[in-house]
């Protein structure tokens, strides 16, 4: 009998320990240890800025442990970086490989540690999207126009006090990557429904639930408990990931509002937001063709501070009617509900100005 190879099975794979509160990378020599008492070599990847506020923190954590830690610095979310950094590493493999800093050291790491064979640790400076816990990344040179499957993290530490401190629009970012799990599950519901596609309850409600909970706190109006806020904003970032890891694909977190978003990279390039902003924007739009209350999605936006027209972005009406026609070719394998209601530039416009997107 097989295990693997067979449609109706999939193996699921979760981080092992999530740790999240405030100051805890100060524990992070202890976590380590905890976790394996055979890491000995560490691979730090981390970002320049992230570099300078938090290494010496680190470092006092471990420095009662017999760890050895190399910093390398990543500059950009593409696949030359990855490939420098094996290059880097390969003489002397390291025991784990940490990605600590934001969404491209996180994704950097991960795919490193994939490709090399080592254990990933996600250490998120800012809760910009949630590849925090995932198996996914999303990196620039890659063949396809969206994200692929690496190792789900070996563990997850989580410093609130760290991740306050990050630039408020990455938080923002993370709450659109969140809200957008609504029109995720409605599209995976639809392809059940029109492609017999399986489709697993319990991953699509966990995903639900983490957008639910920022549509429940945020869509009235806006509050300022900012530890609080992050907190729940990690969580539901780390619980959207965990719907991944028992899917066995990104299917409960990405959806039509994410095939926009990519869209949007390809009509208009690099640079028009992040991640989880153009997402947000995918998401009224997906919201209104599904039937939902697409108000309640953008209130929640707007009381986050994310974006949602696309003049906020940078982005004109034609990058958006261009983007929604193609969105649907992107990635014939995933369903939507742009496969439904097949957008043409006309109805494609209809829909982003009675959004007021444009
Ligand atoms: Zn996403």
């Amino acid at each position: 009998m097989t295990i693997l190879g067979s449609s109706s099975t999939h193996l699921m794979e979760f981080p092992r320990k999530i740790l999240i509160g405030p100051n805890v990378i100060q524990d992070l020599g202890s976590f380590l240890t905890a976790l394996s008492e055979n890491f000995s070599n560490l691979a730090i990847v981390t970002g320049r800025t992230v570099k300078s506020r938090v290494q010496s923190l680190c470092q006092s954590s471990l420095i009662n442990f017999t760890f050895n830690d190399a910093w390398y610095i990543v500059d950009d979310a593409t696949m030359s970086s990855v490939r420098s950094l094996e290059k880097g590493m390969i003489s002397n493999l390291p025991d784990a490989i940490l990605g600590l800093g934001g969404g491209r050291s996180v994704d950097i790491a991960k795919m490193v540690a994939f490709d090399l064979r080592k254990p990933f640790i996600s250490i998120p400076t800012s809760a910009s999207h949630d590849g925090i816990s995932s198996p996914f990344v999303s990196i620039r040179g890659i063949d396809k126009p969206f994200s692929v499957q690496a190792n789900t993290p070996l563990a997850v530490l989580a410093d609130t006090h760290l991740l306050s401190e990050a630039p408020k629009r990455l938080l923002s970012s993370g709450c659109g990557d969140l809200v957008a799990k609504v029109t995720a599950v409605k599209d995976w519901e639809l392809a059940r429904e029109e492609t017999n596609e399986y489709y697993g309850a319990y991953a699509a409600n966990l995903a639900f639930l983490s957008a639910k909970i920022i549509i429940d706190k945020f869509s009235g109006e806006r509050h300022e408990d900012t530890q609080n806020e992050i907190r729940t904003i990690i969580e539901a970032l780390i619980s959207a990931g965990v719907a991944s890891c028992i899917a066995g694909s990104s299917r409960p977190c990405s959806g039509a509002e994410h095939l926009f978003s990519h869209a949007i990279e390809y009509v208009a390039g690099h640079g028009y937001g992040l991640h989880g902003e153009r997402v947000g924007l995918g998401t009224i739009m997906m919201a209104k063709l599904h039937g939902l209350d697409w108000e309640k999605v953008a209130d929640t936006l707007r009381n986050v501070g994310a974006p949602t027209t696309a003049k906020e972005l940078g982005l004109n009406e034609q990058h958006i009617v261009s983007s929604l026609v193609l969105a649907r070719s992107l990635r014939p394998d995933r369903y939507t509900i742009l496969n439904k209601i097949k957008l043409d530039n006309l109805s494609a416009l209809d829909l982003a100005r009675s959004v007021s997107v444009i």
